[in-house]
C-alpha cells in the first residue's frame, strides 16, 4: 500500500470483482447487527438490576446476621435475669418458711431476717424490671430479624423475575445472532480469501466497519466528502480496483448507484 497524503487514495494490493465488492457491504451490514446484537448483550438492563439485587441481597444477609447475633446476646442475658429472679425468689420463700415456722425467736435475728426479705424483695422487683426491659428489646429484636426475612423473600423473587427477563433477552439476541451469522456464511462462501482478509483488518483498525459504499462523493461509512483529486482517481480507477477511503481507510464500494 502506498502512504499517499491526505487527500489522495489508496489502492490496496488486492483486487477483487465489483461483484465481490458489493459482497463486501453485505458482510458489513450483517457483521454491523452482529455488533449491535453484542452490543446489546453486554448492555442488557436486567445486568444493572441484577447488581443491584446483589448489592441488596448482601445488605439483607449482613442484617440478618447482625440480627441472629443480637437474640443471641438477648437471650443469653434473658437467661442470666430469669435465673437471678428465680434465685431471689427461692432465698425468699426460704426466709418466709423461717418466719412463718416461728424457729427465730432471738429479736435481732428476727429483725435481720425480715430486713433481708425486704431488701430481697426490692431486689427481686430491680431483676423483673431488668426481665421485662430484655423481653421488650428481644422483642424489638425478633420484628427486625422479621423485616429481614421478608426483605430477603423479597429480593429472591426479584432476583427469579429479572434472572427470567434477562434469559429471554438472551434467549432471543442468541437466536438474531445465530441467523445473522448464518446469512454471513452465505455471503462469505465463494469470496476471494485476500478480499476477506483486508476486510477482517480493516474491519479491525476502523472501528468494527470494514466497508463502506460511495455515494454522492461521499464515504458513507465516515459521512466525509471526499476530495476532488481523490474522486478523480476514483473515477479513473479499474472496477477491480480495491479502492480505500481517505478517512479511516475503509473499503470503498462503489455500488452502481454511486453517482460518480
Ligand atoms: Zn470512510
Amino acid at each position: 500500500m502506498r502512504q499517499d497524503p491526505r487527500g489522495r487514495l489508496t489502492l490496496a494490493f488486492v483486487k477483487a470483482s465489483p461483484e465481490a465488492q458489493l459482497r463486501l457491504l453485505e458482510l458489513a451490514d450483517l457483521d454491523a447487527e452482529l455488533n449491535r446484537l453484542a452490543h446489546r448483550r453486554r448492555t442488557l438492563p436486567e445486568l444493572a438490576e441484577l447488581s443491584q439485587l446483589d448489592e441488596r441481597a448482601a445488605k439483607v444477609r449482613d442484617a440478618i446476621t447482625i440480627a441472629d447475633t443480637n437474640l443471641a446476646d438477648l437471650d443469653r442475658e434473658l437467661a442470666r435475669a430469669e435465673k437471678d429472679v428465680e434465685q431471689v425468689r427461692v432465698r425468699i420463700d426460704r426466709d418466709n418458711k423461717k418466719l412463718d415456722a416461728g424457729s427465730v425467736s432471738n429479736a435481732r435475728e428476727l429483725e435481720s431476717l425480715q430486713s433481708e426479705v425486704t431488701s430481697l424483695r426490692r431486689r427481686q422487683s430491680d431483676l423483673e424490671e431488668v426481665v421485662l426491659d430484655l423481653m421488650e428489646r428481644r422483642e424489638a429484636a425478633q420484628t427486625l430479624r422479621d423485616g429481614a426475612d421478608g426483605e430477603a423473600t423479597a429480593v429472591g423473587a426479584d432476583v427469579a423475575a429479572v434472572t427470567a427477563r434477562r434469559d429471554a433477552s438472551l434467549t432471543e439476541i442468541g437466536e438474531a445472532e445465530a441467523k445473522a451469522a448464518g446469512a454471513r456464511g452465505g455471503v462469505v462462501r465463494g469470496m476471494p480469501a485476500d478480499l476477506l482478509t483486508l476486510y477482517d483488518k480493516v474491519r479491525a483498525q476502523s472501528g468494527g466497519l470494514g466497508a463502506a459504499p460511495l455515494r454522492r462523493g461521499q464515504c458513507l461509512g465516515c459521512r466525509v466528502q471526499l476530495s476532488t483529486v481523490a474522486l478523480n482517481e476514483i473515477r479513473a480507477a479499474a472496477p477491480d480496483e480495491v479502492l480505500r477511503c481517505e478517512e479511516r481507510r475503509r473499503i470503498l464500494i462503489r455500488p452502481p448507484d454511486s453517482g460518480l
